[in-house]
């Protein structure tokens, strides 16, 4: 059989967090307005104690509510699949399997961590949750797990996805959040981009500062990230949790693990259990991070202090980044937009614990075509990264005739995605070599942090 199943009842109970596990400290996040390490009252401002607990947390297994798992339940555990027709098709030595975390009711990995984010909001008594959202994906988890627990939900879309991606909005709606086009003249942020440029399309860095000025000035408001952050991270690591005992019961064990890398969520989600065994000094595996080659943030940022949203409203954090004005060129459709990236998948690739690879958009679409004619799932475009490297290095074997055990993470399926499925089909993709210029412009732009 080529499909794995876990019991329900052999659902994790409790997350892997890292930062336990890391051989030195990280250094902490900066407030933008008094220069110095963020305070857990500071964040009180707009997260719940239990979540900034888990942000800052070094304690190493942290126990899901039941109040959670019941709602992960509807989906999870998820299945792990022997990708067979895809090693045959491709003829390669290598065996290929793929955690599928399209099965959410949002078809992403991201209602794992906005379950919990909504659950440790609700049990804080608060009312309303904001957020932002690129294509759509974050905002459907967060909408969902928020009619879940009964709370309000208000979502700023990037506006160009706004009008590209009805279909998302619709969801949105239907799970009862409010969606707002960004940026707007709601807020102070929004109307100072608008000043500047009345037809703004809107970035991921605007509707963020939208999402938080809101959060920061009422009381019954909170605001919930989707990616990036610690916490993030440690509630997706139920997928490579699952993923372990899925291996167990077929007796194999991956070499090599891929997924796509925005902010890092599923990467972290599918690998860090993986790299605990690692750091243990146990099993070795190798994890990758796959980005698009027109917003390289691993392969070819630097490894410095920069904002997290375009108004300056959220920490400084030392990541990998593009700096935090950059825009990927307009034609980029593959999603994993983001200028910066997870500080803990940072710190490990700085480190050199795991690795990082840039695919370019065409080759991103050509294996998530082929994944979808053998393995009958279309993926999500984010997701086809994953299977491009994974495909790569299954050719490889083939001309090497090693038997590599290879596991990625099918982060999303990609239902809503046709239209740029539709781009690729009519030969309107190109591929962009990584724009030099741009970064090098928004790298001038990296705050001035000084650890004292
Ligand atoms: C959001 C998203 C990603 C990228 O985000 P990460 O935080 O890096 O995981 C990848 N795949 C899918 C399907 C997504 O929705």
């Amino acid at each position: 059989m080529s499909k794995i199943y876990l019991k329900p009842e052999e659902m994790p109970k409790k997350w892997y967090n890292i930062l336990a596990d890391l051989p030195t400290p990280m250094d902490p996040p900066i407030s933008p307005f008094t220069g110095k390490p963020v305070t857990f009252d500071e964040m009180k401002a707009i997260f719940p104690p239990h979540l900034i607990e888990q942000e800052m947390s070094d304690k190493k297994w942290i126990d899901i509510p039941d109040e959670v798992l019941e709602v992960l339940s509807i989906w999870r555990p998820s299945p792990l699949i022997r990708a067979k027709r895809l090693e045959e098709v491709l003829g390669t030595t290598a065996k290929i399997y793929y955690k599928y975390e399209g099965v959410s009711p949002a078809g992403s990995h991201k209602p794992n961590t906005a379950v919990a984010q909504a659950y440790y909001n609700k049990i804080n008594g608060i009312k309303r949750l904001t957020t932002e959202t690129g294509a759509g994906q974050w905002g459907s988890a967060l909408s969902l797990a928020c009619k879940m627990f009964d709370i309000a939900c208000r979502v700023y879309m990037v506006k160009v996805s706004y009008h590209q991606k009805p279909y998302r909005k619709s969801f949105m709606r239907l799970f009862g959040a409010e969606v707002i086009p960004s940026p707007s003249d709601i807020t102070n942020a929004g109307r100072e981009v608008l000043k500047r440029n009345p037809n703004s399309n809107g970035s991921l860095g605007i509707a963020i500062s939208e999402a938080v000025e809101e959060a920061a000035q009422r009381s019954d408001t909170n605001y919930a990230l989707g990616s990036v952050l610690n916490h993030v991270l440690l509630h997706q690591t139920v997928i490579g949790l699952e993923a372990i005992k899925q291996f167990e019961l077929v007796g194999d064990y991956p070499d090599k693990i891929y997924a796509s890398c925005g902010g890092g969520s599923n990467f972290g989600g599918i690998a860090f259990p993986f790299l605990e065994k690692m750091l243990k000094g146990d099993k070795k595996t190798e994890a990758i991070a796959v980005e698009p080659a027109s917003c390289p943030t691993l392969t070819k940022g630097v490894f410095e202090y920069d904002y997290g949203d375009e108004a300056k409203l959220t920490p400084i954090m030392k990541m990998y980044t593009l700096g935090h004005d950059f825009e990927p060129p307009a034609i980029h459709a593959g999603g994993l937009r983001y200028h910066g990236d997870s500080p803990i998948v940072s710190y490990l690739y700085n480190k050199g614990l795991i690795g990082a690879e840039a695919v370019h958009q065409s080759e991103v679409f050509e294996a998530g075509i082929l994944f979808a004619q053998t393995e009958a799932i279309v993926p999500a475009p984010e997701s086809s990264h994953a299977i491009a490297a994974a495909i790569k290095e299954a050719k490889r074997c083939k001309e090497t005739g090693e038997s590599k055990t290879i596991l990625f993470c099918l982060s999303g399926h990609g239902f809503f995605d046709m239209g740029s499925y539709d781009a690729y089909l009519d030969g309107k993709l190109s591929d962009f070599e990584y724009p030099e210029e741009a970064i090098k412009e928004s790298l001038k732009n990296l705050p001035n942090v000084s650890l004292k």
